[in-house]
Order: structure tokens, then C-alpha cells, then sequence
């Protein structure tokens, strides 16, 4: 192949890209970019969660039924109502539970969620495993990285960087969905036989807003998830726990703290409208930009964007 022909190629793939990649966002409405259709989010979902079922199952820790039963029923409920009032209610939402001292918890796309017991532990834990409030606000967090496509939107952005490299003519030629599953390795670590996905500061944010108001509209109070974080900011874990990747805790209670007002409004009155998530994030960005100026956060050119900083970085 001659250079020439080989830059018209790319160019026209990366137009073919771009024309692909607009996509509707379902949350903030705006144009997103986003090479994966909503059924792909979940075809990867069920794969990562299979992956991880398959991981405890032979190693024999305890799940979902042969588990704590009541337990399971209580999060299935919790999962349900929020879904319900989410921007994309209609998706195959799951969830499990595993018996493992691990202080996570987390979402696949398309809505495959996973709790591990940990998360309440009374000694290293974060949640009270007596509060549904608090429950409920870790997985309305884990419900809007699925319902704003955190994880295929990253997905994208990381592809497209390839792309730019002319590194990944082949792989973009086999779709997006075959090299999907491998691209996941950049999102799922599985070290201890733990999986987790990894979200970009920016997405955690989103995610932490959206949630409070999704729990808010699902009849639990918003107050818990500035409480959960406050106390985050004050615990430490090892590196498979939410933690460990969330060092700006006391950060992010802050951001959520601006929006209470607001999402106690829709918890007294869960009639009435979201507030515009478009003009949410706006509103957050100098909040966002405050996290960023912090030491311990990553220089914001360092790495192409959204790419995971540590292989076991976890989401909660
Ligand atoms: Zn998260």
C-alpha cells in the first residue's frame, strides 16, 4: 500500500469514525461520542460479569443465592426503584452479590451491578448495612456510570487515540464490538480475582451528581451520599477498595453538598422534573477544576484522556 493511499484510508476512517461516533446522550441530551449502539454496552456487560461470576464461583465464595439472601432481595429492590426513575429504565439491570471482604462495589455496562459484602463490614467497611439511604446512594452512583455510558464512552475516546497513532486500522475494521472485550483489560483489572472498572475524576463526578438526584427521585434521601463520602474521606483501605482510588473524597462531598438543596427538593416532591443535567455538569465544572488543582490529582495532559492511572483503581 502505498503512504499516500494509506493516509486517504485513515482519514477516511477516522471520518467514518467521527460519523459513527455521534451519539445521543441520554442523560444530558447533548451530542456524545460514543462508537458502541446501547446494545453493545449490554453484550460487555454480561461479559465482564460473567467473568467475575466465574472467577468466585470457582474459587467457592458465596453468591447471591447460596449468600445472604435478604441481603440480595433488599439491593434488588434498591436497584429497581432507582432504575425505574433513571434515564434509561428499560435496560436488563441486575444485580449480585458476593460474599468477599472486599469494600466495593460496582456497575458493567448495560446495568450488570455487583455488591461485595465488604462494603458494609463493620470494622473497614464504608456503608451501614442498616441504611437503604446508604445503600442506595452507592448504587445510584453505579446506575449513572451505566445510564451516561462512562465506560463505552471511554472506551471511544481510547480507540480513537489508537486510531490518531495509526495503530488500530485492523482492529477498528473488525468493529467495535470484537475488540471491545479486549479493550475491557484498560477497564477491568482482574487482580485477586476482583474485578473493577476504572473511571476518569470527571466521570466520578458526573456519576456522584447524577445519582443524587436519581436516589432523590427514588424516595431515598440524597443526605446520606454527602455523609457517605464525608466518611470516606476519613477511612483508608487497601487496593482493591473504593478508597484507595477516591483520595479526593472530601472533595467530592463538597461538590454534592452544592446540590442538595435541590435534590432534597425532589426527595420531598419526587414529581417534580430533573433539574437539566446539561446545566448541571456546566455548573460543576469550577468545582471540577478545583478537584484537578489539588496535589494529588493527575496532571491533566499526562495521559490521553480517561485513561486509568492504576490497574486496580476501583469505582464504587
Ligand atoms: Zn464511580
Amino acid at each position: 500500500m502505498t503512504k499516500r493511499l494509506r493516509i486517504t484510508l485513515l482519514a477516511n476512517l477516522l471520518l467514518w469514525a467521527g460519523f459513527l461516533g455521534c451519539a445521543h446522550d441520554y442523560v444530558t441530551g447533548k451530542s456524545s461520542y460514543n462508537w458502541f449502539k446501547l446494545d453493545d454496552d449490554v453484550k460487555l456487560g454480561k461479559q465482564v460479569l460473567g467473568a467475575q461470576l466465574q472467577a468466585f464461583e470457582k474459587k467457592k465464595v458465596p453468591l447471591d443465592e447460596s449468600g445472604d439472601k435478604a441481603m440480595l432481595q433488599r439491593l434488588q429492590t434498591i436497584v429497581n426503584r432507582i432504575s425505574k426513575v433513571s434515564h434509561l429504565p428499560d435496560l436488563p439491570y441486575e444485580v449480585h452479590l458476593a460474599d468477599a471482604p472486599v469494600v466495593n462495589a460496582w456497575a458493567a455496562p448495560g446495568g450488570k451491578i455487583m455488591v461485595y459484602s465488604g462494603l458494609w463490614d463493620p470494622k473497614k467497611g464504608l456503608v451501614n448495612q442498616e441504611s437503604d439511604d446508604e445503600i442506595a446512594a452507592v448504587l445510584a452512583h453505579e446506575i449513572s456510570h451505566v445510564t451516561a455510558r462512562h465506560v463505552t464512552e471511554s472506551l471511544t475516546k481510547n480507540m480513537t487515540i489508537m486510531l490518531a497513532g495509526q495503530v488500530a486500522a485492523s482492529a477498528i475494521t473488525a468493529g467495535a464490538s470484537a475488540t471491545g472485550g479486549n479493550l475491557f483489560g484498560q477497564f477491568f483489572s482482574a487482580g485477586y480475582n476482583i474485578y473493577a472498572p476504572s473511571y476518569s475524576r470527571k466521570n466520578e463526578h458526573e456519576a456522584d451528581r447524577i445519582g443524587l438526584f436519581y436516589m432523590a427521585k427514588a424516595g431515598y434521601d440524597p443526605r446520606a451520599a454527602v455523609a457517605l463520602w464525608k466518611r470516606a474521606a476519613q477511612k483508608r483501605g487497601d487496593a482493591t477498595s473504593i478508597f484507595a482510588s477516591h483520595p479526593a473524597s472530601g472533595a467530592r462531598a463538597k461538590d454534592l453538598e452544592g446540590y442538595l438543596p435541590e435534590a432534597l427538593e425532589i426527595y420531598q416532591d419526587p414529581q417534580k422534573p430533573y433539574p437539566e443535567f446539561r446545566k448541571l455538569s456546566e455548573k460543576g465544572k469550577g468545582k471540577a477544576q478545583a478537584v484537578k488543582a489539588l496535589p494529588e490529582s493527575r496532571p491533566a495532559s499526562s495521559t490521553p484522556a480517561d485513561k486509568p492511572q492504576h490497574p486496580v483503581k476501583t469505582d464504587f
